[in-house]
């Protein structure tokens, strides 16, 4: 049936996304600089420009990998907590080997799970994250539905992903050099084109700004808005519970 055969591509989507991510896990960090030339960090500080960060804030930070967001809310809020959330346990382990060599081991939580189908109750947090995690999730209309469930009224949604370039010449440059360049830079550098064929391949199919504000709304999300990075190469969406 159509529904099975659809379920079937899901299934091996989750499997092929833990698989990749348990794999790179012990070098995601410094691949992460080397694949996007240290722009990564840039993005992630315009993420805390804009979420502003407050003392005792509560942050889920989901698909949190490593913790790279986590650390960086911390830092500015001054104090607070943040739960990092993924479904990669190897990532969690390099995040919690990161922590334990700074002061903020205690403000940090490490939890496996799944963005579609969260273990916290309603209304626990102030605030909601996810960066270059979303894309890879199955269903991402049910990874936002379930960040506006966890989030107190008056909490905020804050998502950075790869986006599509509004610019159509710019766009196609943009998927000469990505579809040509990454697979083989990972081969080169990682021995590993497939993965980064993948990667290359989900940024293309992911929703355009557009689109993807629209189920930011759908989720329920008031005064959602976004914000382009590198002229659409990534993008903030941003949105409240309220
Ligand atoms: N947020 C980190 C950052 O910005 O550097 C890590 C991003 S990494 C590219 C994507 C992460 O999403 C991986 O650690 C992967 O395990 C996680 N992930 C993929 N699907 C997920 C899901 N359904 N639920 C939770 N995490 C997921």
């Amino acid at each position: 049936t159509h529904f099975g055969a659809r379920t079937v591509r899901e299934d091996e989507k989750a499997g092929m996304v833990r698989s990749l991510f348990s794999d790179v896990a012990n070098k995601y960090d410094i691949m992460n600089d080397v694949m996007s030339m240290g722009i990564h960090r840039i993005w992630k500080e315009a993420m805390m420009d804009w979420l502003a960060p407050r003392p005792g804030q509560k942050l889920l930070d989901v698909a949190g990998g490593t913790g790279d967001v986590s650390f960086k809310f911390l830092a500015r809020a001054g104090s607070g907590h943040a739960t990092v959330l993924d479904l990669t346990e190897g990532m969690l382990v390099e995040g919690r080997k990161r922590a334990e060599a700074t002061s903020l081991a205690d403000s940090l939580t490490w939890v496996s799970g799944d963005a579609m189908a969260l273990p916290f109750e309603d209304n626990s947090f102030d605030v909601y994250t996810i960066s270059f995690g979303i894309r890879n999730v199955t269903r991402p209309q049910e990874a936002l539905n379930e960040a506006y469930r966890v989030l107190r009224p008056g909490g905020r949604l804050m998502v950075l992903e790869f986006s599509q370039l509004p610019n159509p010449a710019m766009q196609k440059a943009y998927d000469l050099y990505s579809f040509n360049v990454i697979p083989r830079m990972g081969q080169i550098i990682a021995n590993d084109y497939d993965s980064y064929q993948y990667l290359v391949e989900s940024i293309r199919n992911f929703p355009d700004q557009e689109t993807f504000l629209g189920m930011v709304r759908a989720a329920g999300f008031a005064n959602a808005k976004y914000r382009n990075l590198t002229m659409g190469v990534a993008a903030l969406h941003s949105g409240w519970k309220i």
